[in-house]
């Protein structure tokens, strides 16, 4: 297909806001899709790949710039500048574009999507020496080609801030309608669940056919989304949510991981479908020795704890274990884990992801040969009395956990919802997780580096700002988190600059406590919070997991009852 053609779509997609206007476009354009385009698929989404492929795009705006200068030969510093006064590197490299072509009437080599996703595709494989060169020309490659509003969406692609308000569901939607008259929402969705794979999916369902949809599989080694909890704020109204009789389960502290075995080979993954098997060898072991069956997928939280006293530690405690690549035996040593397995997605062959819960529940306690400090499922009760639900919450408490979960027996396992069959209550509801935004540059001690950062909720596909953090910060480096760490880690994903201030791409999540939260016209949330305080990168959390409007909106409500009732 000509990239013309996608950018055009993406233009009318951007030019409404209206959640059915662009499904109506997008079914449109999606019945003129055929097999072979289908990747496609994936740069309606931004990206080259299903989103469990963790190669990514990964081009600074930086380097982008320097495409720009080059393909249409302006000085780097004038495309700076633009950038500086029009903010979005897109509208940049559309301005410039538009620019040569006036100056130089050069006629228009075609662009494919083939093309531009070949080019892309080699840009996460560049390893070593040259690699920065080397990418520069496979970009300057595509925009030298490119017409303004390719060059536009080309450039908006590879920085990943594409902007035309698209989201796995809208795809859903719009295959729905093409396809299926509007019929098929939840098969879709199932085949999304399972394959995580929207290409896939859409090779199928382009047929039309929704048998063909229930032919897709779960696959050992492919991750796919977890499912999420909403809050409650006590048990009576866990109770209420859940039904009764209903289970309660420790809500240990620690970080989600997916585990997945066929015969000798197991598979680990983050909540944000990383795959960190080699991180945690001695999980290897435990899956081996103490889990029964050939082939299985298991849900569960791994916890540190204290190697002499065996007490359980936070998850900032353990968080580096997810990202080291190196020494990893001796920070097994030094920083063990406990897994506790609390759901099962798929046993020998088959989908467990539609039976009930407490099915689900019933066989890990089969299968789990409980090894404290190295694997057990997860500590759990089943009933229907609130004062014992309490004993357990006050018990779990005490064991240093961060709560309980409160789960519905007879729930099916919804990949990549938040769902009201699954609670979590935790005593102090002041702590959020939220995405940087944005930021602005400091100055005197602090120039150079990012010193206040503007974090975001989540609601529904946009990120929503809600305050500004510039405390809880180190000054070393050794110490924890500094301003001058936390710049570098932002710095790539700048997509605006003007003056002090940047807009940056919603990639990092962080935790942080606050006093109060307050109603507020500054912020495009509606509420800002007072005395923000950093506490914690929290890189198992992908940005659509961070705090959402609605858990604001909840706890601001809560904190009003609470000043009026004590
Ligand atoms: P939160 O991170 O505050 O949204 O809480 C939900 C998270 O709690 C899940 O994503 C899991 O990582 C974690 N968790 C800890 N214990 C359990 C449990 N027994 N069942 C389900 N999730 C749990």
């Amino acid at each position: 297909m000509k990239y013309l053609k996608l950018a055009e779509l993406y233009e009318s997609l951007s030019a409404t806001t209206k959640r059915l206007e662009k499904i109506e476009i997008l079914s449109k354009f999606l019945k003129e899709v055929n097999e072979s385009d289908r990747e496609i698929l994936y740069l309606l989404l931004g990206d080259i790949y299903p989103e469990y492929n963790e190669k990514k795009i990964g081009i600074s705006s930086q380097l982008a710039i320097k495409a720009i200068s080059k393909s249409t030969g302006t000085a780097k510093e004038k495309v700076v500048k633009e950038w500086k006064s029009i903010g979005d590197l897109g509208k940049v490299a559309e301005k410039l574009t538009k620019n040569k072509r006036q100056s130089t009437l050069q006629s228009n080599k075609s662009l494919s999507t083939e093309k531009v996703l070949e080019n892309m595709k080699k840009l996460p494989e560049l390893e070593g020496k040259g690699t920065v060169d080397k990418k520069i020309s496979l970009i300057t490659e595509l925009l030298a080609s490119a017409s303004p509003i390719e060059a536009l969406y080309l450039t908006r692609t590879l920085i990943g801030d594409l902007r035309i308000g698209i989201q796995e569901s809208t795809i859903r939607e719009a295959m729905n309608k093409a396809f299926f008259k509007g019929e098929a929402s939840e098969k879709i969705q199932d085949a999304i669940n399972k394959t995580n794979d929207l290409a896939v999916v859409f090779d199928l369902a382009r047929k039309g056919d929704e048998k063909d949809l229930g032919k897709l599989h779960l696959e050992i080694g492919k991750p796919i989304k977890v499912m999420l909890a909403e809050k409650a704020k006590t048990i009576k109204e866990g109770f209420e949510t859940v039904g009764k009789p209903c289970a309660i389960e420790y809500k240990y502290d620690g970080f989600r991981l997916l585990i997945h075995k066929k015969g000798e080979k197991v598979f680990l993954f983050t909540r944000r479908l990383e795959n960190v098997t080699k991180q945690f060898p001695e999980v290897i072991d435990y899956i081996k020795k103490y889990v029964k069956g050939d082939s299985f997928i298991l849900d569960s939280e791994a916890v540190g704890f204290d190697k002499k006293t065996k007490e359980y530690k936070p998850f900032q405690s353990v968080s580096q274990r997810i990202k080291r690549k190196y020494d990893i035996e001796k920070i097994k040593n030094e920083l063990p884990i406990e897994i506790n397995v609390f759901d099962i997605l798929y046993y020998e062959g088959k989908s467990l992801l539609h039976e009930p819960f407490k099915k689900r529940t019933e066989l890990i306690r089969k299968l789990i040969e409980n090894h404290p400090y190295k694997i057990i499922h997860s500590k759990q009760i089943i009933t229907d009395d609130e004062k014992k639900a309490e004993a357990f919450y006050k018990q779990a408490l005490k064991d240093r956990q961060e709560g309980v979960m409160m789960k519905n027996l007879d729930a099916p396992y919804e990949p990549g919802r938040r769902v009201g069959n699954m609670l979590k209550i935790k005593p102090e509801e002041r702590d959020l997780d939220l995405v940087i935004t944005g930021g602005e540059y400091g100055t005197g001690k602090r120039s150079g580096w990012v010193s206040s950062f503007i974090l975001s909720c989540y609601a529904d596909g946009k990120y929503l700002e809600i305050g500004k953090v510039g405390t809880g910060f180190k000054e070393k480096e050794e110490e924890g988190v500094s301003f001058k760490g936390l710049t570098e880690k932002i710095k790539p994903l700048i997509t605006e600059e003007k003056g002090k201030n940047v807009k940056i791409k919603p990639k990092i999540v962080v935790s942080v406590t606050y006093q109060e939260i307050q109603k507020s016209p500054t912020y495009s949330s509606g509420f800002a919070l007072r005395f923000p305080r950093f506490t914690a990168l929290r890189p198992d959390k992908s940005p659509s997991e961070a705090t959402t409007l609605k858990e604001v909106e909840k706890d601001f409500e809560k904190q009003k009852r609470n000043w009026l009732y004590g």
